[in-house]
């Protein structure tokens, strides 16, 4: 009987189109899918037609004949699922891109292995200056945390190497670029910074906090245009073969690194037909006060690049109001679980900071802050909801990125003030470093409400998922794992890493899509498949609705459309056989 009824409908549907005319034929008619598109009026559909880079129709594969015409290029799904194309709501793009020719330290478990790749990175590049690299985490070096440059002196004495932490926050250098930079003992601490001693000498150990970090990047060699225009491009091509068709740049202080400072590079990606993924910026704004100089830039640049325009906006600014919690750096209400003494620091003074988002409100600039201590998290609504209130300013939705820690009252804040939250689900991955080393200085006391991404959702508060790549992959399968299960590949803790903050694959979805769409303005172009929105989607070679979570993060993606265009195709398609084995994704 259903069955009867399914073949019946789209018949009826086919002769009353006829009868009315047949459209304009498709570009792209991709038909015999599973189609997911987070649409809550129509979550399921067969086949999608497009055409001039937007979709049209939107229905079942026998609806959507009608829109092939001799020049419609007929995709088979084979049954595949296809989803909205996805974003990522947070990320240093260009870091990430120049980071895929540098040492890579993401793998490395313990000191050796860092020692091992080092001294091999340096015996395969023996034109390189300056060893560069990054991705160790505080959990390889033991009770101390910290790393220290006679390690990396006992593998490479004679040239400069500086190697940033995973999370971007603490660099680590050995003697040689030290020297190189002038970083001694009396050498004092820039401000929001440290260069951390010895105790008893005042010797430099070799790992700088912070903005300390400066100091050495300020004289390692700087990449050519050229050079980052390339990886630009390789950065694209991995991008769009992980399945993301929009990226939302997150200004930062990382001299030479931070995207808004190279307009000009995506600009000629542009021009030259090259650009396919979808671009927000964010202006990194310093701290501590906004200067007439600064808004000027800020305004210039949302004039040039309207935070409509479809693929290079710009228009909004990005604040750090702390550090992390493994370092201590991030401000805390209360003092830090392992050390009383500390309870970390705020970047900006916070009457200083307030001035600046309720003149960038007053503006009409999207805010985007860096807040992982609860006091940083507690400051960015306050500052928030006094700007709406003083400028009678509605729908901002400015932004507070992190969110690691929360005291429980600020939770129901971010729908109440319609802030958005803008997570990375990955951080909060139960591995060493944020079993050993985050939990053990946040402390049990704040644990459940670490990344508390079900309450924040359950009280109305918008989310909007990313990566921070170069902090961890920019492959988005990994964090929707994680969004769910809150636990290692290796199934640690069983059932997730404080199970209640857990989401499900379709609030993990919606992060990735129309939630992080929503969090740029953009949900009535993007995040969705509906007739009307730009055609922008992935086909992928699991179907996650019906497989083990646990197998999330070995999504393939079969192709990337963005703009109706085909920007990446794997060989499992079309013939839809079983895919290959994934192309390295960092
Ligand atoms: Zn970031």
């Amino acid at each position: 009987m259903a069955g009867l009824m399914k073949i019946a409908v789209p018949v009826f549907i086919a002769s009353f189109a006829l009868a009315a005319g047949k459209p304009l034929p498709a570009d792209l008619l991709i038909s015999n899918a599973r189609v997911y598109t987070v649409e809550r009026s129509q979550p399921w559909a067969e086949a999608v037609a497009i055409r001039d880079g937007k979709i049209v129709a939107v229905g079942s594969s026998d609806e959507l004949a009608k829109y092939r015409g001799a020049r419609t290029r007929v995709v088979d799904a084979g049954q595949r699922l296809i989803m909205p194309g996805f974003f990522d709501s947070h990320i240093h793009f260009l870091e990430g891109s120049l980071s895929l020719v540098q040492l890579r330290l993401d793998e490395t478990k313990n000191l050796a292995d860092i020692q091992k790749a080092v001294k091999a990175f340096a015996e395969a590049h023996p034109q390189a200056a300056w060893i560069l690299g990054r991705g160790w985490s505080y959990s390889e070096f033991g009770r101390e945390t910290l790393p220290n440059k006679k390690d990396l002196d006992a593998v490479v004495a004679d040239r400069p190497v500086l190697l940033e932490g995973f999370d971007g926050h603490t660099y680590w250098a050995n003697s040689k670029a030290l020297a190189l930079a002038g970083v001694r003992a009396e050498t004092p601490n820039p401000p929001n910074g440290e260069i951390v001693r010895d105790p008893r000498t005042g010797e430099p150990t070799g790992a700088l906090k912070e903005a300390a970090g400066d100091l050495l990047l300020k004289v390692a060699p700087q990449p050519s245009a050229e050079e980052r225009l390339a990886a630009l491009r390789q950065g694209m091509r991995l991008a769009n073969q992980a399945g993301l068709t929009h990226i939302i740049n997150c200004g930062n202080d990382t001299p030479g690194a931070s995207d808004d400072q190279f307009f000009d590079l995506y600009d000629r990606l542009r021009r030259q037909g090259e650009l396919t993924l979808r671009v927000t910026m964010s202006d990194y704004q310093a701290p501590d006060g906004l200067r007439a100089e600064d808004l000027k830039k800020i305004e210039a640049d949302k004039r040039n690049h309207p935070p409509s325009d479809d693929w290079l906006a710009g228009g909004a600014v990005k604040m750090f109001l702390d550090g992390v919690i493994e370092s201590h750096t991030a401000a805390l209400l209360a003092p830090y679980a392992d050390d009383p003494a500390k309870i970390g620091s705020l970047r900006w003074t916070p009457d200083h900071y307030k001035k600046a988002v309720a003149e960038l409100d007053k503006q009409g600039i999207q805010v985007f802050t860096h807040a992982i201590g609860d006091r940083a998290v507690r400051l960015a609504l306050d500052a928030y909801e006094e700007a709406a209130t003083r400028n009678r300013t509605s729908d901002a939705r400015h932004r507070i990125e992190h969110i690691e820690t929360i005291s429980a009252q600020d939770i129901p804040r971010f729908g109440k003030l319609n802030v958005i939250a803008s997570f990375q689900p990955l951080h909060a991955y139960p591995d060493d470093d944020t079993m050993n080393v985050w939990l053990k200085n946040a402390g049990h006391e704040r644990e459940p409400r670490a990344w508390a991404w079900q309450s924040i959702w359950k009280t109305g508060g918008h989310e909007a998922f990313g990566s921070d790549w170069p902090v961890v992959t920019l492959n988005p399968w990994d964090g929707v794992q994680n969004a769910i299960l809150r636990q290692t590949r290796e199934g640690k803790p069983a059932g997730g890493w404080i199970p209640d903050q857990r989401l499900s694959l379709e609030q993990a979805i919606e992060g990735y899509t129309l939630g992080a769409a929503y969090s740029v303005h953009r949900e009535h172009e993007e995040g969705s498949i509906k007739p009307g929105k730009l055609a922008d989607l992935i086909i992928l070679n699991q179907n996650l609705f019906a497989i083990d979570p646990r197998k999330i993060a070995e999504t393939q993606v079969l192709m990337t459309i963005v703009g109706g265009k085909i920007v990446y195709e794997s060989p499992g398609l079309p013939q839809a056989k079983a895919a290959t084995k994934a192309q390295v994704v960092p």
